[in-house]
């Protein structure tokens, strides 16, 4: 069975087709060398054809140093980005082999630098023994999510993740703090992420034990039997009293559950606070400064309790995060309900094209206006809230679209948000 969400094939030259495999497990090896400030990487996904094969294409921000299809070695040009129609720096690596359908595998060997997206961050080496390290995505730009560092999939396809992080040359300690399970090894860690992941769900930060602060709490929340770990983490040069965070925290956690519906996650909340500027939702994770703390808590459940069955359907929950919390992106204050006419000027908030891998930034501003058009239309913003709450419930845990999403709420309100959806969604008049 194709997988509903899986963007259609695109013909190449000489009657070639790039196809989206079905990904099932990824396997990576990254050796950080602070003394060298090298980090040597391996990785290995398996993933499934279906008939009648194609040109499988997988996306890695990294310069190729091996490549090798089913054990034969092949030249590294054979999986070079292509432009697939997707738009400004939405290209996929692309097999230059057609393969039958089947399983496969793909190994690469490549060393760690700075990715080729835009906005992307490279491997931070401290002080010469040391490695600071985030997978630090971002739903903005297309080829940030874990392809940055690792081979992966477009975010519809879950798979399963073992990353294996190895320290040489250096007896300085380290910390992982992250959103899978870790096992310590001979030279490092190995991680486990779930077999439910998408390429937009695992958190992970490396850095020297002497330069981070750490608290861990428990907090009950309604919908759960046992309580939940509350993991906090800060950079010791991050300026944040840990303990206040913690606490917002574990509270925003406690709210969210009543409000709409049990956390979809594992037995830990992990929170890693940097400085401004950053903030990123993962599965039950963030990485955030402490101004965007509760707008990153908050995509626990919309964002990645619920996720975007595709990088176009990304738009939903940041329009959303932004009506309902406080956060710096929005116009106005939460839980607006002003009415929206619809002569307004036409937004896309949900790129067309299926290989199409960004969210408009105008999702956190026309978003969250549109969202407070919709909380007037539906008797105001508890009912919106209702209706959000319902929607997360029959749907936790899984991926989500933008038609699901109006559907819903027609069918939960009996109102006709047809023409809103039209114009402040899809752009159209
Ligand atoms: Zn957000």
């Amino acid at each position: 069975m194709p997988d509903p969400f899986a963007p259609p094939p695109v013909p190449l030259s000489g009657g070639r087709l790039a196809i989206a495999p079905d990904v099932v497990e990824v396997r990576g090896k990254v050796t950080f060398e602070p003394s060298a400030r090298a980090a040597a990487a391996f990785a290995e996904v398996r993933f499934r054809v279906e008939d009648p094969g194609g040109c499988p294409a997988l996306d890695l921000r990294q310069d190729l140093d091996g490549l090798r299809l089913d054990g034969a070695a092949l030249d590294v040009a054979a999986f070079a980005p292509v432009d697939l129609g997707g738009g400004a720096g939405a290209q996929m690596r692309v097999l230059d082999v057609e393969v039958p359908a089947g399983d496969h595998t793909v190994a690469l060997d490549y060393q760690l630098a700075q990715p080729a997206a835009e906005g992307a961050l490279p491997v931070e080496w401290r002080g010469g023994d040391g490695v600071r390290w985030d997978l630090w995505m971002s739903d903005l730009h297309p080829g940030r999510y874990l392809e940055m560092w690792v081979p992966a999939p477009l975010c519809h396809d879950r798979f399963a993740l073992t990353l294996e992080v190895e320290l040489a040359g250096t007896r300085r300690p380290h910390t992982v703090v992250t959103n899978g399970e870790v096992t310590v090894t001979a030279r490092g860690w190995e991680v486990r992420f779930p077999a439910h992941f998408t390429s937009l769900s695992p958190m992970l930060v490396v850095a020297p034990t002497d330069e981070v602060e750490q608290r861990e709490t428990t907090v009950a929340l309604p919908g759960r039997r046992s309580p939940l770990a509350v993991r906090t983490v800060r950079h010791l040069d991050v300026d944040a009293d840990l303990a206040a965070c913690e606490a917002d925290v574990a509270a925003w956690l406690a709210y969210l559950a009543q409000r709409y519906g049990p956390w979809a996650h594992g037995d830990a909340m992990t929170t890693f606070l940097w400085g401004p500027g950053r903030g990123m939702e993962y599965d039950g994770a963030t990485t955030a400064s402490v101004a965007a703390l509760e707008h990153e808590v908050f995509h626990s459940w919309f964002g990645r309790g619920v996720k975007p069955a595709r990088a176009g359907d990304g738009w939903i929950d940041e329009a959303w995060t932004s009506w309902a919390t406080s956060t710096r992106r929005s116009e106005g204050p939460r839980f607006a309900a002003d009415p929206l006419d619809l002569d307004g000027d036409p937004v896309e908030l949900r790129p067309a094209h299926p290989w199409a891998r960004f969210t408009p930034v105008g999702s956190y501003t026309a978003g969250a206006r549109l969202f407070s058009g919709l909380a007037h239309l539906l008797g105001g913003p508890g009912p919106m809230r209702s209706a959000m709450a319902a929607w997360y419930r029959d749907n936790a845990g899984g991926l989500v679209t933008t038609d699901g999403l109006e559907a819903h709420l027609r069918s939960w309100s009996g109102v006709d948000i047809g023409p809103w959806w039209r114009r402040y969604v899809h752009g159209g008049r």
